[in-house]
């Protein structure tokens, strides 16, 4: 309702300076080198207005002059890009177990990378990454640093940035970015880690303005972010999406946020973990075949699964299938709801797409019934989503702010 009630006011002219300012930063980036007057007539914005706007990107490192352009008479007007020397942007993708912080330039590329074991106590982490981004900056004292993103596996409030709940950190209440931006003085996004990865596919890449899709996140839970209409859907506190916690059997095991049967308890790593731990996964309706022999060990990661069946273990490769299989049921469930025209699987779950794919896509076959065209497609794990998600949710809010609205 918030939303509604403040797209019905006049844009006033601090909101119009704001909405040209992303409109030349956006001709900017998808036109670069591009010149002020080639990006005045492609906008429709006088000249001088964009010379304006120019001069105060120039001021806050966002854009460059480079050089000349080759025109065959006149006065050789200078080229504009954006200053991908100078600018970057932090990203930092928490996750249960683990923590990744990226910089990335203006034009996404990463340029450095380092990770560590996510800490139990928020506060630390929050420590944690400031004492590494100090150091990064002692490091690179000619490059300015702009803004931090930063996602995580939980539901995030869209008003406070706080992290509400996240089942698998086992965290409530969390603030990060109020510690964050003290500490390092710099601005801070806080989004819910699938919520950014559909960002970032809708950002660039090959989905690249796409209006409906939903990215699904497979890791220690199952995250979705919805973009429907071209907006991302965040719902009235920005908790939308918690699709992980629909009950798919009210008796079934407990999940980590309190309730049973949840779609994660069947369809995560940890439950793909667990079911191959136990031989005989709980609950399973899916037919899974007696094993003739003993297993040789445990696993306590999902890799070593993943890496299992790739080396032919038939209990392995049949759990993973399993996995496919109530992954292909929750899917339905989407597409049936929200018909979204692509969704994309993020996760180390991709790597085994041959064996769990064709599974996914029978199930979706038979049970969805909308005449929906929707394509399920898994992410390639090595492009990072989930980073590029941390650096798309703080680029988007300056150069397509209206996807936040
Ligand atoms: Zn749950």
């Amino acid at each position: 309702m918030e939303a509604r009630r403040s797209k019905s006011k006049g844009a006033n002219s601090e909101t119009a300076r704001d909405i040209n300012r992303s409109l030349v930063l956006s001709a900017i980036r998808t036109s670069q080198p591009v010149s002020r007057a080639d990006l005045a007539r492609q906008i429709g914005l006088q000249r001088s207005t964009v010379s304006l706007i120019v001069g105060q990107l120039m001021n806050e490192r966002w854009v460059v002059e480079g050089g000349l352009a080759q025109l065959p008479r006149g006065r050789k007007p200078r080229l504009l890009t954006l200053d991908v020397e100078r600018a970057a942007i932090i990203g930092v993708n928490v996750m249960p177990h683990r923590t990744t912080m990226v910089v990335a330039d203006l034009n996404s590329k990463f340029l450095s990378q380092e990770s560590f074991d996510t800490p139990e106590d928020p506060a630390a982490l929050t420590s944690t990454l400031a004492s590494r981004i100090a150091r990064l900056r002692r490091e690179q004292p000619g490059t300015t640093f702009e803004e931090i993103g930063v996602s995580m596996a939980g539901r995030v409030d869209r008003f406070t940035q706080k992290l509400v709940f996240a089942p698998n950190l086992g965290w409530r209440d969390v603030d990060v970015k109020g510690p964050l931006e003290a500490a390092t003085g710099l601005p801070v996004s806080v989004e819910n880690a699938a919520n950014a990865c559909a960002l970032a596919e809708v950002w660039s890449g090959p989905f690249a303005g796409v209006q409906d899709l939903i990215a699904v996140t497979v890791s220690e839970g199952i995250g979705t972010g919805i973009i429907a209409n071209g907006q991302l859907v965040r719902g009235t506190t920005g908790a939308a999406g918690e699709f992980g916690h629909f009950c798919m059997n009210p008796e079934g095991p407990a999940c980590n946020c309190g309730s049973r049967g949840c779609w994660e308890v069947y369809a995560s790593n940890t439950a793909a973990v667990r079911a191959y731990n136990e031989g005989a996964p709980a609950g399973s309706k899916f037919p899974v075949r007696k094993r003739k022999t003993q297993r040789v060990a445990s696993v306590s990661e999902f890799s070593d699964l993943l890496s299992l069946a790739e080396r032919g273990d038939v209990q392995a490769g049949e759990v993973l299938e399993r996995m496919g299989w109530y992954l292909g049921l929750g899917l339905v469930v989407l597409v049936n709801g929200l018909s979204p025209s692509i969704v994309t699987i993020v996760g180390e779950v991709t790597r085994a797409w041959s064996r769990i794919g064709p599974i996914v896509q029978k199930i979706i076959a038979d049970r969805v019934h909308s005449h929906s065209q929707t394509r399920i497609i898994p992410t390639n794990d090595i492009l990072q989503p989930r980073l590029r998600g941390t650096v798309a949710l703080v680029l988007q809010k300056h150069f397509q702010p209206t996807l936040f609205s």
